[in-house]
């Protein structure tokens, strides 16, 4: 938790020298408070001071760095318990495990698999990113020519490496250093291992997966690591066999320690194994905790044991979690053309709430009917959220269409509003005379139908 001016003004030699181009203390305190300077421009501050200054700015949670081919991905750095507080800032990373007990080709197969797995929602690629590849042979052999494989199938996705032996990790470590990866994640540290497991990461840019008993475990262990000044740390309280009433409460206790007491030995992003037990139903509820409740990565099954279904609907929650509340995904206010449109295109009407236009523009597009769409500025709200806000008018829709010119490129003037808001015909026929004003269907679902019947054409 960032310090307040009077707090950082107390950690000052308070002699008002003015070395630091500034009159007083106080007023250099209330600069370095507001960000404004930095504790270092005081030569006189004192190593205690800058120490607890540089500890007060950390995130509560700390950010974590994973590399998907050459672009990064954050993990952690969030600040908040509910999202409606502000916003949570990095998605849940998903991740599909692999076995080095599977034979080459098959791990191949799998992997393209990973690597092929993308869903586009609107307007956004959803993905799992991670490969955790697991030394379950035991053999370090095995476990390099599995890191191998994967690699050469998967290399845009970040690598998680697990196994029991830490001269296995060692040689995986360095094998994969020499072959590209970067910024890997390291499993499991634990109370006997970890200062091995840290100095592999130490080397690599990494961080580790530390795992412990319990809550208690967890905080002696990242106490330590503190200490040793080693922080790139990834909590698995439970390790893989957490059940999920375990997990929601160790993920919250973490969270709540971190944000709302700043106890920094629990400020670490948290990983969870999604339960198998073999119930597709049971698994999206144990994952959709796991995506709401503070998990930074969540790792899945095999490629071939994980349904899409499942997959599909966690990266969907994922996706709504971790949007700004405050900010609605937004589309470009303009007019769109979908299909061959001529002088004799309908226009139809909606607003820029992403959801919206990519339903509406979807459902349009598989009637294979060309269309004007008119998307006007709601400021990323819904239909009838943005006409109850009055950001969705008849006044509203008229100027958007009289400045767009689309006027001019049609003959016949139909405009087609939501059938939600039939009740702004009357409105819109008013701001817009020679235009005619057609009711569509209340839900994006209805147009194959309406296109079909009502525009007749
Ligand atoms: Fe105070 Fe340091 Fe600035 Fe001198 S240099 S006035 S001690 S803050």
């Amino acid at each position: 938790m960032a310090l307040t001016g009077m707090q950082i003004y107390k950690l000052l030699p308070k002699t008002n020298c003015k070395d630091c181009g500034v009159p007083t203390c106080l007023a250099f305190a209330m600069k370095v408070a507001n960000k404004k300077a930095s504790i270092l421009e005081c030569p006189h501050a004192s190593d205690e001071a800058k120490e607890k200054l540089a500890v007060a700015s950390e995130p509560p949670v700390r950010e974590i760095t994973l590399k998907l081919g050459r672009e990064d991905r954050k993990i952690g750095n969030e600040t908040v318990k509910y999202r409606h507080e502000k916003t949570f800032y990095n998605p849940t990373v998903m991740a599909l495990q692999l076995s080095d007990n599977l034979p080459e080709s098959d791990v191949r197969l799998k992997a393209e698999k990973v690597k092929n797995w993308t869903l586009e929602r609107i307007g956004m690629i959803l993905e799992p990113e991670a490969l955790y590849l697991r030394n379950d042979s035991g053999d370090k052999d095995k476990f390099m020519s599995l890191v191998k494989t994967a690699y050469e199938v998967c290399p845009d996705k970040a690598f998680m490496f697990h196994s029991d032996r830490v001269e296995n990790l060692e040689a995986v470590s360095k094998m994969a250093d020499e072959m590209g990866i970067r910024n890997p994640v390291y499993g499991f540290a634990t109370k006997d291992n970890y200062r091995d497991l840290v100095e592999m990461a130490k080397k690599t840019k990494g961080s580790i997966i530390l795992k412990a008993d319990d809550l208690d475990q967890t905080y002696e262990l990242t106490t330590e690591l503190r200490f040793q000044g080693f922080k790139d740390v990834i909590l698995a309280v439970g390790g893989e066999k957490a059940e999920t009433s375990e997990k929601l409460r160790n993920n919250v206790i973490i969270r709540r320690s971190a944000v709302r007491k700043n106890i920094k030995e629990m400020g670490f992003p948290i990983i969870n194994y999604l339960a198998n037990t073999g119930d597709v139903y049971e698994a999206a509820f144990d994952g959709a905790v796991s995506v709401c409740k503070y998990a930074s990565i969540l790792v899945l099954d095999d490629p071939d044991e994980t349904p899409t279904a499942l997959l599909t609907a966690l990266l969907l929650l994922r996706q709504n979690i971790y949007t700004d509340p405050q900010k609605p995904i937004q589309v470009e206010a303009k007019i769109y053309e979908l299909g061959e449109v001529t002088s004799k295109t309908p226009v139809m009407v909606t607003t820029n709430f992403s959801l919206t236009y990519f339903l509406v523009a979807g459902e349009i597009e598989t009637t294979g009917y060309p269309t004007y769409l008119a998307v006007v500025d709601a400021e990323g709200m819904g239909v009838l959220t943005a006409w109850a806000a009055d950001k969705f008018n008849g006044e509203i829709i008229a100027e958007f269409i009289n400045k767009s010119g689309i006027g001019d490129k049609v003959e016949e003037k139909r405009l087609v509003i939501p059938g939600y808001l039939a009740n702004i015909k009357g409105e819109t026929e008013d701001a817009l005379p020679g235009w005619e004003i057609m009711v569509g269907p209340t839900e994006a679902t209805g147009l194959p139908v309406y296109m079909k019947t009502i525009l007749n054409q």
